[in-house]
Order: structure tokens, then C-alpha cells, then sequence
């Protein structure tokens, strides 16, 4: 991930989603990142480009731990906060009910996209 310069403002890579382009998927999720964009410029105006697209990357990222709320059984959620040292994952999750929950994941193997499937 290239970060914002003065040369670079928006952080912006050369990149090529060519293969992926004709998705709807695709196009569902840029409109989906248009909207928490602009949902997360009127909380915090001065966030800046680079925490955007880190928050993007941790969204990714945390799909790999999505859980069920232990309570109601709501969900998968993503989780809102992770911690992740050599001792292990845990993610930290909120339900629309409001109930909270912490899990710790033993991540074992690398992630691919048929664990998100
Ligand atoms: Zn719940």
C-alpha cells in the first residue's frame, strides 16, 4: 500500500483489477467503500487517507474471524477491533442487540478466499 505524500495525495498504487472488473461484487463493494467513505468524513473530517485505506485493509483482513454472538446468535460480525500478537488472534465484536464478545483464534494456516467463500 503506497502512503499519502505530497507527491501521491490520495496514496494511490498502480494497480490492474482487469480479471475482476466484470464482478458485480465488484462494483458492489466500491459502492459500499463510496458509502462508509462518506459516512466516515462527516464522524471525522480529518481522517486521513492513509487511516482510510488501513481501516480498509483490516476490514479484509478481519473477515477471517467473523463470529456468531454468543447470546443471540446474530451475525457472522466482523470484528470492530482486533489484537493480534505471537500469542494468538482475538477479535472483539458488538451485535446490532448490543451485546459484546471477545474471542481468541488460533491462526494456524495461511487465509485464502475459499475460507470466505
Ligand atoms: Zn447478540
Amino acid at each position: 500500500m503506497n502512503r499519502a505524500s505530497s507527491l501521491n495525495p490520495w496514496g494511490i498504487r498502480s494497480y490492474d483489477h482487469t480479471d475482476v472488473r466484470h464482478l458485480p461484487a465488484y462494483q458492489r463493494a466500491a459502492d459500499a467503500i463510496g458509502e462508509l467513505q462518506r459516512a466516515l468524513h462527516a464522524e471525522q473530517p480529518d481522517m486521513r487517507i492513509d487511516d482510510f485505506h488501513h481501516l480498509l485493509v483490516d476490514l479484509a483482513a478481519g473477515r477471517r474471524i467473523l463470529d456468531r454472538c454468543p447470546t443471540c446468535s446474530a451475525g457472522p460480525h466482523l470484528p470492530y477491533r482486533i489484537e493480534h500478537d505471537d500469542n494468538g488472534t482475538t477479535g472483539h465484536y458488538e451485535c446490532g442487540c448490543g451485546h459484546t464478545w471477545f474471542c481468541g483464534w488460533g491462526i494456524t494456516r495461511p487465509y485464502t478466499l475459499a475460507d470466505a467463500a
